[in-house]
């Protein structure tokens, strides 16, 4: 078995960000609470709820009376759940919705204050969500007009909606590129890539798959030359390509964009996704980012076989689709706003060193080393020219290798799955973005 590290980054918002997604809204009448206990903006608000994420999320428990984002869109119904605390009175749950004051400020209107139902040993607060786009909604939780000061374990947001489970792909190729390393061209890579998201998408349905070409795309194709070869954050600031993506106005509305190109910048970096992208169709944040080589840390470029580039694709989709590594890198973990390790803000959550599915196993043995702490663990071991592992190589023990979302990337992939929580998350998450 050979065995290739994955180079795969999974980005996180920084909230910032979403002040920019608000559209106005038609609430619905607010309860007849007697308080407004805004989040605490005196404090960065950065931990965030994505809806049916299993992680244990203990930042985002700790946060919630002060303030966190629920990352919500239109139509979706969510339900917000918590242990009780019986040493304290039940709070209220008050959501509140950015509205942008120019620039990268914005302030909070309230949404709804909403009382709790009890169900086993757990508060749940329900709601629907009614703006036009997806957005954020910030959180407190309060008894009497002060922050809840009561314990709050194991977090838990989920959501549902009413779109179907159908989506398409763009695969859409970024300047120059070549046959892959097993000689195939672009066009049988596509068929190939179709063939083979079909059968690891096995829950849902991919209605086709269209290869467009970026110098093609009406108003912005000419600054993506075909002759160019492109590196994704080299050849514009913009690694993820919004600009293309927004520009793509007739696409069909339920396509995920694969942006294909000859490389990313960066050692052993293979593709890139954001965790939970939310979004399908023109807009600038549907984005998959995948490169037909890499740059080993010696600095020579390896290109790769269409196995390697297909399967990256589809694990990048799943992240896209809001999966987490079956196992935490240290680069899911250190996450920073606003800078580096020195001088940022961390915005990880250190509970959520695995994915928080039961049918996910997790590696013990990454836990053990603390080999989780070292971002580049997996990029260590690219010698493709051994024949099995050596002795030492317990990450080939890992009883996640075999799935989709293992962070690294194994040869003989073709067994690779999702699992069926993964699945149903998936199709969770194409009921709820509009598309
Ligand atoms: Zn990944």
């Amino acid at each position: 078995m050979k065995n290739l590290c994955k180079k795969t980054w999974v980005v996180f918002f920084f909230s910032a960000l979403w002040a920019f997604l608000f559209t106005s809204c038609s609430l619905s009448a607010d309860a007849d609470d007697d308080f407004d206990l805004k989040p605490d903006t005196s404090r960065l608000i950065v931990h965030k709820l994505y809806p049916n994420d299993m992680a244990k999320n203990d930042s985002a428990s700790a946060n919630v009376a002060r303030g966190i984002m629920l990352v919500v869109h239109p139509g979706a119904s969510y339900k917000l759940s918590f242990d009780v605390d019986s040493t304290m009175p039940a709070p209220e749950l008050q959501l509140y919705r950015p509205y942008s004051i120019g620039g990268d400020f914005f302030r909070l209107s309230k949404v709804r204050t909403l009382e709790p139902t009890i169900v086993g040993n757990r508060y749940v607060y329900s709601f629907n969500c009614e703006e036009k786009e997806m957005t954020v909604w910030y959180t407190s939780l309060g008894v009497g007009g002060q922050y809840y000061e009561g314990e709050v374990n194991n977090i838990s947001y989920t959501g549902t909606g009413s779109y179907d489970d159908h989506f398409s792909i763009n695969l859409i190729v970024v300047g120059a590129i070549e046959k892959t390393a097993d000689g195939k061209d672009v066009e049988e890579l596509s068929r190939l890539m179709l063939k083979v998201f079909r059968e690891k998408y096995y829950g849902v349905t991919i209605d086709t798959l269209y290869l467009r070409y970026a110098h093609e795309i009406p108003t912005v194709g000419s600054k993506y030359p075909a002759q160019y070869p492109w590196v994704a954050g080299v050849s514009s600031d913009d690694t993820f390509l919004g600009e293309l993506a927004l520009a793509m106005k007739d696409s069909p509305r339920n396509a995920l964009n694969i942006f294909f190109m000859h490389s990313i910048k960066g050692v052993n970096i293979m593709g890139l996704s954001h965790l939970f992208s939310g979004v399908l169709g023109a807009d600038s944040g549907n984005a998959v980012v995948v490169g037909e080589r890499f740059s080993k840390s010696d600095g020579e470029m390896q290109l790769l076989p269409s196995s390697n580039i297909i399967m990256t694709m589809i694990h990048e989709s799943g992240h896209f689709f809001g999966l987490r590594h079956t196992s935490t890198t240290g680069l899911d973990l250190k996450q920073y706003a606003g800078g580096d390790e020195k001088t940022g803000i961390m915005i990880g959550d250190w509970s959520n060193i695995e994915d928080g599915m039961t049918d996910t196993p997790f590696c013990e043995y990454i836990l053990r080393s603390n080999l989780y702490k070292r971002g580049d663990l997996f990029c260590a071991k690219s010698s493709t020219d051994s024949a099995k592992p050596t002795t030492g190589d317990e990450i080939y023990s890992c009883p996640d290798l075999y799935n989709i979302m293992f962070p690294v990337t194994v040869d003989d992939n073709a067994n690779v799955t999702f699992s069926k929580q993964q699945m149903e998350l998936i199709r969770s998450t194409l009921s709820i973005i509009p598309h």
